[in-house]
């Protein structure tokens, strides 16, 4: 769709951006947002489950979508089923009710890591950027905000139905609206270990810290990120 052609809902000027506390700039805002998905990203190839999807949701996910205005948090309902999963003892099979299996929600996060990334790499691409902030406006799933000095910005919106990797897509439009040139320049993934970072560095070497060869010799090869301090 060309930028010449917003789609019928388009409805950014007529909309009141949110305002913003006094001490979170529009920049500190898409920081997080962007830490958020990363975070995301990052957990679930490190072997997040139940607890951890619920945690991020309740924690981080909400406190970000809580600037927006809408009447009901619908993410709300995703959480209360993960912290009832989380709970359930099953003492005797026959009274065990309907539980969300653990493959269940490894596939769910490896999904949503999957569909992130995609969307991640195409951002590299200003036409595909601006398709992917058209869709996000369309959706509904960003609102204007502005911060104290004026500087306008998004939040997102925790909206009905939205899948696990459409609610990570609309902290990454907030983060690329107010920084598109980051996701050419900054964006980056280790080809070892798939930990994604926007880093210069990372994206010149395409290798973590942990996975930067040394004398010929992987520094770790376990999977798991190392910090700098600990390679070899
Ligand atoms: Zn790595």
């Amino acid at each position: 769709m060309p930028p010449s052609s917003p789609p019928p809902s388009y409805n950014l000027v007529s909309e009141r951006p949110v305002h913003l506390p006094t001490k979170v700039s529009v920049t500190a805002f898409a920081d997080v947002c962007r830490a958020t998905v990363v975070d995301l990203m990052n957990g679930a190839s490190r072997g997040w489950g139940k607890r951890e999807l619920a945690s991020w949701l309740a924690g981080p996910y909400r406190t970000l979508t809580s600037f927006a205005k809408r009447e009901q948090r619908e993410s709300e309902r995703m959480i209360q089923v993960l912290s009832r999963v989380a709970a359930v003892r099953p003492i005797r099979k026959a009274n065990r009710p309907v539980e969300i299996s653990s493959a269940r929600i490894d596939s769910l996060l490896a999904g949503a890591r999957r569909a992130s990334w995609v969307t991640l790499e195409s951002l590299r691409d200003e036409d595909l950027g601006v398709g992917f902030v058209f869709d996000a406006l369309n959706a509904g799933i960003v609102q204007r905000c502005v911060d104290n000095d004026g500087n306008a910005g998004w939040v997102p919106v925790d909206l009905p139905k939205l899948g696990l990797a459409e609610r990570v897509a609309s902290l990454i439009a907030v983060d690329y609206l107010v920084r598109p040139e980051d996701y050419a320049q900054k964006l980056a993934s280790c080809c070892e270990c798939g930990l994604v970072a926007f880093d210069e560095e990372l994206l010149a070497v395409r290798r973590c810290p942990g996975h930067v060869l040394r004398s010929g010799i992987p520094a770790a090869m376990d999977g798991r990120v190392q910090p700098v301090t600990r390679v070899a």
